[in-house]
């Protein structure tokens, strides 16, 4: 687990984490096609994030290693990039 995150934050992004999940789970495959691959696209985003919890890689950027602040956590837990990465590209 990262070294840097409280235990129990990172147990109630993982609650989050699953929670979404089921939600964009129920989301019906009617609708315009972008709908579907958003949801498919973050449904990936989702599955990765619970995948780095497992393997002790979450809430570390992946483009430049760097924790990513709690901040951004809190507002989008599935995310890859810290923020100044995420607004880099
Ligand atoms: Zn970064």
């Amino acid at each position: 687990m990262a070294r840097f995150l409280e235990i129990d934050k990172v147990h109630e992004y993982k609650r989050r984490l699953l929670e979404r999940q089921l939600e964009l789970a129920a989301v019906p495959a009617r609708g315009g096609s972008g709908t579907r691959t958003c949801v498919a696209e973050e449904l990936d985003e989702i599955k990765h994030a619970l995948a780095s919890i497992e393997n002790g890689t979450y809430g570390v950027c992946s483009r430049c290693a760097e924790p990513i602040g709690m901040i951004r956590l809190n507002a989008v837990p599935d995310t890859r990039l810290c923020v100044l990465c995420a607004f880099a590209s």
